[in-house]
Formats: structure tokens, C-alpha cells, sequence
């Protein structure tokens, strides 16, 4: 689960990293009570769950504690990269002088962590990752070693980052381990003109495995990263979005797996993935179509059954009823096959929805699903 970005900024204070004086709120009016307090002049910070928020106008310089209020009032209800703004969090303005990134992420090929820094943080790190390689610099982490203040002297020296850093890559290292994070983002850490070292936004990612012994997420471990999987979820749906434009229900996590694999295969990238488990009911159906036709990236759906204790004719009734209370706007390609394959190909054929086609293979099926969402 992914934290907001307060959270984070909750964290890291407790673990002694310098975090600027900041509250959050849902209500414009509130805002500008805290922009009272926090001396007057803000920045109005978007709590979304997405980065680059800056860019999308979700992080903004409020003058007075009016400005605040106003400026509340436009990002409150905005949509980031389809996240609904509900909460701003205002922010004790900092005089920045430089802007680094610090990152700690788990990495599972080599069976450690990765340190990932660069003295050129705030903007996009991709960016710079990918146009100057040499500016981002990658530290192998033993986990049971940890970060020591030796191994923080290592990463700030490699990435060029001043040494008053290393204190804070310890205690970051710190925030990861107690608690629970797959990563710890910091981007930008700065250094401003007094010369203090402050976080100034942060992510942090925890491994949903621990939420058991991280009981103070509780509430929040029932909300989502993406919208639809709050939806699926509530819906006791097995989804996970994806980026491409092929919606994907298959019944199993394997069979699922390589649906995907096979649609990559023909030229198409699938926009999620919509394992609908053991049973196929209409119930079952509708909902997951409901939820992939949600999707508006999605151009063409995939619906990959292989019947073995589920068999295929309940799977086709499942689909048939599912037709007459969802409104499908999509083209939709089924493929069944084992357990009862032939009466669900012909429950299907007799219910002639246009929009639906069969196929007998899942390779026919998947070029079919490709095709048409390569034509959209
Ligand atoms: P993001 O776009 O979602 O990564 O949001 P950030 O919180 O990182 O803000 C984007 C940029 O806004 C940062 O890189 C800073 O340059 C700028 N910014 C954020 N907070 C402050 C602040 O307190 N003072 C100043 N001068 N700039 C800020
Ligand atoms: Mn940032």
C-alpha cells in the first residue's frame, strides 16, 4: 500500500528527518486557519496517491492565509492522472537552495535493497536517469547490514550529495525497516539556504504482508492505489490495473499470467488483469465486467476460461445474464475451453450479441482481442 504523502512526511518526523511545519485538511475554510497558524505565506500541496503533482498544478505557492483558501478551494476535487484530490496538505514554505533524491527500494533480483541517489533531484527523476545516467547513482544495500553512517558516507559520496545528508540516509534506512516499507522516496530532499537538510516530499510504499504488525494503517489498508481496484475489491474481485488497452478475465492466477503474456505476444498491452477465481457466476461476470468496462482505457476485453471445476456452460449463463444488466460498449472475445466447452460455445452463439465473438484457441482468441483493440 502507498502512503500520502503526509503520512510519509508523518513517518520520517518520527524518525528525526527535518520535515517542514505542516496540517492537512479537506475544507478551504480550514486551510485558511492554517495558514494563520503556520505564519501566513503556504504551499498548498494535492494528497494524492500519483507523483507529479507539481506539473498538474496539485502544488501551489499560497501568499496570505486568503490566498490559501482560495487556492484550497481549486485543488480540492481536482483529478490527477484520475486521482480525485481529497485532502490538501499545507506546508511551512522552504527556502530551497539545492534539491537531491534519495531513494531506499527493494531489490528483489539481487535479493537486497537498492539506494538510489542523485544530486539533481525535484524534477523527474526518470527524466534524468534516462538523459544523464551518469547524474544517478545506484548503491548495492546487504539487509542484514543495513545503513550504517559508513555505508550513507558511501552513497552521498557517490551521488555527490553533501554530508550532511548522511544522517538522514540513516535514519530513512530506519523509516524502511521499522516500518515495513518495499520503498522510502525522497524527492525533493534540500538543502535550503540556512542549511538545513529537510524532506520535502515523500513516498513511501508498505509491504502489505506486515499490515498486521503496522495496525496504526488499518483504516487506510482498505483503500487503494487505483479507483476501479477500490471498486473490484468492494466487489471481493481479484483486479489490477494495468497500461495498456486489452481487459483481461481469465478464472486462475496462472491461467490469467500467461493470458497476458500471449496478448503481449500479439502486439497488444493489456490495460489490467481480472481474476475471476473458481466460480463463474452471472454475479461474478457482471461485476467484472462492469468493472473493465469502467476502464476508458480499455478498448477490447479478453474473457480466457479454462473449465475445470467451474464449468464452461455456467460460465457462458454467467456471461449471458451479465449482457442484460451491463451495457457492453466494447467488443468482447470469449474463449472457453475444457469442462463443458461445447454447450457454453453454444449457449453463447444462441444469445448472438454483437458485440461478442468466440474463439477456440487462446492464441485465436488473443490476436482476435489485439486486433480489435489495435483498430479502436
Ligand atoms: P511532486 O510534483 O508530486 O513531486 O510534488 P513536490 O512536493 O515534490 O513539489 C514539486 C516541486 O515544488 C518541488 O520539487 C519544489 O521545487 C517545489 N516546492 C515544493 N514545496 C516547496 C517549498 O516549500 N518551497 C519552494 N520554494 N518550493 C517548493
Ligand atoms: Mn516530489
Amino acid at each position: 500500500m502507498d502512503l500520502y504523502e503526509h503520512q510519509a512526511r508523518e513517518l520520517f518526523e518520527e524518525h528525526g528527518i527535518l520535515v517542514p511545519r505542516a496540517e492537512v485538511t479537506d475544507s478551504p475554510k480550514e486551510a485558511r486557519e492554517i495558514a494563520r497558524r503556520l505564519g501566513g505565506r503556504v504551499v498548498v500541496k494535492a494528497q494524492v496517491k500519483t507523483g507529479g503533482r507539481g506539473k498538474a498544478g496539485g502544488v501551489k505557492l499560497a501568499a496570505d492565509p486568503a490566498a490559501a483558501e482560495l487556492t484550497a478551494r481549486q485543488i480540492l476535487g481536482m483529478d490527477i492522472k484520475g486521482h480525485t484530490v481529497g485532502k490538501v496538505m499545507l506546508a511551512q514554505p522552504v527556502d530551497i537552495e539545492t534539491e537531491f533524491y534519495v531513494s531506499y527500494v527493494l531489490d528483489r533480483a539481487a535479493g537486497g535493497f537498492l539506494a538510489i541517489a542523485s544530486a539533481e533531484g525535484g524534477m523527474d527523476i526518470e527524466e534524468v536517469a534516462a538523459t544523464r545516467p551518469d547524474a544517478v547513482v545506484r548503491v548495492h544495500i546487504d539487509p542484514a547490514e543495513g545503513v550504517t553512517s559508513a555505508k550513507a558516507g558511501e552513497i552521498a559520496d557517490a551521488a555527490g550529495l553533501p554530508p550532511q545528508t548522511v544522517d538522514v540516509l540513516v535514519r530513512l534506512w530506519e523509516v524502511l525497516i521499522r516500518e515495513d516499507a518495499l520503498l522510502v522516496e525522497v524527492n525533493p530532499l534540500v538543502r535550503t539556504r540556512q542549511g538545513q537538510i529537510l524532506a520535502l516530499d515523500g513516498k513511501v510504499t508498505l509491504d502489505d504482508n506486515a499490515r498486521f504488525r503496522q495496525a496504526r494503517w488499518g483504516a487506510e489498508g482498505a483503500e487503494h492505489d487505483d479507483p476501479l481496484e477500490a471498486v473490484a475489491a468492494a466487489k471481493g474481485l481479484n483486479y489490477v490495473k494495468l497500461d495498456g488497452e486489452v481487459g483481461i478475465i481469465g478464472n486462475g492466477a496462472g491461467l490469467v499470467m500467461s493470458t497476458l503474456d500471449v496478448v503481449a505476444g500479439c502486439g497488444a498491452r493489456p490495460a489490467n488483469f481480472l481474476d475471476i477465481g473458481g466460480g463463474a457466476s452471472a454475479q461474478i461476470m457482471a461485476d467484472g465486467l462492469t468493472v473493465i468496462l469502467s476502464d476508458p482505457a480499455v478498448k477490447s476485453v479478453f474473457v480466457n476460461v479454462f473449465g475445470g471445476i467451474t464449468a464452461c456452460d455456467a460460465v457462458a449463463d454467467g456471461i449471458v445474464q451479465a449482457l442484460d444488466t451491463v451495457r457492453l460498449t466494447k467488443p468482447l472475445v470469449v474463449r472457453l475451453d475444457g469442462n463443458n466447452a461445447a454447450r457454453g460455445r453454444v449457449i453463447l452463439d444462441e444469445r448472438a450479441h454483437p458485440l461478442v465473438q468466440q474463439a477456440t484457441t487462446m492464441d485465436g482468441a488473443a490476436h482476435k482481442a489485439a486486433q480489435l483493440a489495435n483498430a479502436a
